[in-house]
């Protein structure tokens, strides 16, 4: 039946055959086959008399959609049949095909309350008779409400696309066949040109040469995975780009849509940001992630073609200092004018980072010797030192420049580094403002230190110090007359260090007090078990530092460690430097005062190496003076130190003073000392200093047992 009904005229031209009325019919099977014909058709049919107005007959789905009986809707007009409102809009149509004698087509909406309601095609077709006799005209009526739905929804998408494409930012472009059809206002304006000159011509046309064939390949497959390319702008210029191809079907085509992403900013901002990765924000030099990549290949070109490198670490001398005296910003003018110079200095031949804070780093590459970088170095240390003017002030900055090699020093980023930066340890603690090549003792020496100066603090906390105990012996008879205490550190990983390690250290970390206490509180506690072990509780020497002496409390210190330990003031002995009495001025002379009246003995430690004079020591309350060692080492090769040595127990005699001669080694030094009548010795001839156990055992082999 659906077969029949496909050529079933719902255009109203050409006119089509129209559906013969029963009353037509002639014969009785031809009227129940178009009866048969009239109930099956997929439309509402029905017949009205023009003259009357009156329908002589409809189908069922005709008056089903009237909501009318078939049989009832026979006779009734318009108003009768469909009410008002449909007989009111259809009036005019009748109306127009009564006066045209023609088909007359017009869509009507039949609205529902539950939905949207049913669209009709309505077709008038005059029923006209080869004589030209007009009485009849049937209507035609079919439900286009899904075809309405789906021109609608067409419709609707072609509308939002429209405005997506014109909404957009990015650029979107359709092509079909090798053809663009459309393009958006955003492409144009990234490539310059008018949508007409656009429309039309092939997609490759405004494509980088060298870009054309992963477009060309991305097209034959219809491949829909984004890629990188590159457009051409009118003027020429290029426009990276990113196209986000799509194949979609439209009116049984195939076309392909590709937003066209401009990567222009994206890439400025990438750029921007790995700029801001691989430099340092103050100086835009390289900074260390940039340096430690870079240096990473020149190794690697270096160990192949067996050059030598050199890594250059730089430090500001005194940096802090400025920082914190002039202000944040004056240090950043100072950072800033060292890149610069250093800037000027490198060229081509190196590669410059700053590592942070008052750390650069120059890795110099076309050297080819020791004399090479250590000349160019000096350039470097020449250029910083000119003077400068930071914040209208005038100044004289340095730097201190340590030197690694490769491959010598190491072979390692990491290596050369950390060797470059020991050497310029070395460098500071050498006076700065120089330049030294790394060594690797010397590295370690620094190395040394700095852990030294890390673990102080924890030292006395953690019991690690010791004193050693030296004897003094008088001359000619070799009688014990006195102890010198010396400390020392015993560390856990570097083992015994001696003082001159760290004292100085300690004395700069205001560490000094608590140590020198100890000292005095360890040395009175031997004095008491020696004593108790049944030896006469001999006289110990103990060293002071000048920041321990001018302690507002000192006197009462040494009193109080006295007091507590049950001693005397002749059980102790104070070792000053000549030093220490230079500050002439009434708390020396008090103190000096309040230390003999308590009866502890004073000496005058490494006498002879301090500008001293003996008659300003006579006005001091001395008792000793001990002659420097490097005095007694010489004696018997050098005239002068014969002659001072000589002169000074002569001197020290006359005035009272008792005379000691330390750093004793020989035989021949003691010979000489006593034929000058020096009162007493001490030195590796006579004992080492030795720990408390092993002065003990010395002390039994000795005769001095009381
Ligand atoms: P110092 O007071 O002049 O001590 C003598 C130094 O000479 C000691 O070095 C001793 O071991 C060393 N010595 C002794 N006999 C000989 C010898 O025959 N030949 C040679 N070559 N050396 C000899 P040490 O123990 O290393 O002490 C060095 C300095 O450290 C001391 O010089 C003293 O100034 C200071 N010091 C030691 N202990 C203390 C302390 O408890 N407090 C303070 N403030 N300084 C101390
Ligand atoms: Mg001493
Ligand atoms: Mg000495």
């Amino acid at each position: 039946m659906s077969a029949d009904t496909s050529g079933f005229p719902i255009k109203p031209a050409p006119p089509a055959p129209a559906p013969v009325p029963a009353s037509v019919a002639t014969s009785s099977a031809t009227r129940e086959q178009l009866r048969a014909l009239i109930e099956n058709v997929p439309a509402s049919l029905a017949c009205f008399d023009v003259k009357t107005l009156r329908f002589v007959y409809s189908n069922s789905r005709f008056a089903r959609l009237m909501g009318q009986d078939q049989a009832a809707l026979i006779g009734k007009n318009f108003v009768e049949a469909a009410g008002e409102e449909i007989a009111n809009t259809a009036m005019p149509f009748v109306r127009m095909m009564l006066e045209q004698r023609q088909s007359i087509k017009f869509e009507y909406h039949l609205p529902r309350n539950d939905h949207n309601g049913f669209w009709f095609d309505v077709h008038l077709v005059p029923d006209i008779g080869t004589n030209g006799e007009f009485s009849l005209c049937h209507v035609l009526m079919s439900n286009i409400t899904s075809h309405r739905e789906a021109i609608r929804e067409a419709r609707e998408a072609v509308e939002r696309l429209r405005k997506f494409m014109a909404a957009s930012t990015e650029g979107i472009v359709f092509h079909e066949d090798g053809k663009i059809v459309d393009v958006n206002p955003p492409l144009l304006r990234m490539l310059g040109y008018t949508y007409d000159e656009v429309v039309g011509q092939h997609p490759l046309k405004f494509m980088a040469a060298d870009a054309q064939a992963e477009a060309q390949a991305a097209m034959a497959v219809s491949r829909e995975s984004a890629y990188d390319s590159v457009l051409i702008h009118k003027n020429g210029s290029r426009i990276p780009v990113q196209f986000t191809p799509r194949n979609l079907q439209w009116d049984g085509k195939t076309i392909r849509m590709s937003i066209v992403r401009d990567m222009t900013e994206r890439m400025a901002d990438a750029a921007r940001i790995h700029f801001l990765a691989m430099h340092d924000a103050l100086t835009g030099l390289a900074n260390r992630t940039q340096l430690n990549e870079r240096l990473e290949l020149l190794l690697d070109g270096a160990a192949k073609t067996r050059t030598p490198l050199a890594v250059l670490f730089i430090d500001i001398d005194h940096f802090k200092r400025i920082n914190d005296s002039l202000g944040h910003a004056a240090g950043d003018e100072l950072l800033v004018t060292f890149a610069e110079r250093l800037k000027a200095e490198c060229g081509d031949e190196a590669l410059l980072s700053r590592l942070g804070g008052d750390e650069f780093v120059v890795v110099h590459k076309h050297g080819r010797s020791h004399d090479a970088f250590a000349a160019f170095g000096e350039r470097l240390l020449n250029a910083l030192a000119r003077p400068l003017t930071i914040e209208g002030r005038r100044m004289n900055v340095t730097a201190s420049i340590g030197v690694a090699q490769f491959p010598d020093d190491g072979r390692s980023v990491m290596a050369l580094l950390k060797n470059a930066d020991a050497a310029m340890y070395l460098a500071k603690s050498q006076g700065r403002a120089m330049l030294r090549f790394f060594d690797p003792s010397l590295a370690r020496a620094a190395d040394r230190a700095l852990t030294i100066e890390a673990q102080l603090g924890e030292a006395i906390r953690n019991g690690e110090f010791e004193l050693f105990y030296q004897p003094q012996v008088s001359e000619p008879d070799g009688q014990l007359i006195g102890v010198e205490a010396l400390i020392r550190w015993r560390h856990p990983e570097l083992g015994l260090i001696g003082p001159t390690q760290f004292i100085h250290v300690a004395e700069g970390l205001q560490l000094i007090a608590p140590i020198g206490q100890w000292v005095l509180d360890e040395a009175l506690g031997q004095i008491k078990k020696w004593g108790a072990a049944g030896w006469r509780e001999p006289r110990v020497a103990v060293n002071l530092s000048s920041v321990q002496f001018r302690a507002a409390n000192f006197v009462d210190s040494v009193l109080d460690a006295l007091k507590r330990h049950d001693l005397v003031g002749a059980n102790l002995e104070l070792e000053l430097t000549e030093r220490m009495l230079m500050h002439e001025g009434d708390d020396t002379a008090a103190t000096l005062a309040a230390l003999t009246a308590a009866g502890i003995g004073l000496a005058i430690d490494d006498f002879g190496t301090g500008y001293s004079s003996l008659s300003h020591l006579r006005t001091l309350p001395i008792d000793r003076l001990k002659i420097d060692q490097s005095f007694v080492r010489e004696l018997t090769d050098s005239h002068d130190c014969f002659a001072i040595t000589e002169a000074t127990i002569r001197l020290a005699s006359s005035l009272g003073m008792v005379t000691i001669a330390e750093g004793v080694e020989t035989e021949a030094q003691r010979t000489i000392l006593r034929r000058m009548h020096v009162h007493a010795t001490q030195g590796f001839l006579i004992a080492r200093p030795m720990s408390a156990a092993d002065f003990m055992v010395w002390l039994q082999t000795a005769v001095f047992k009381n």
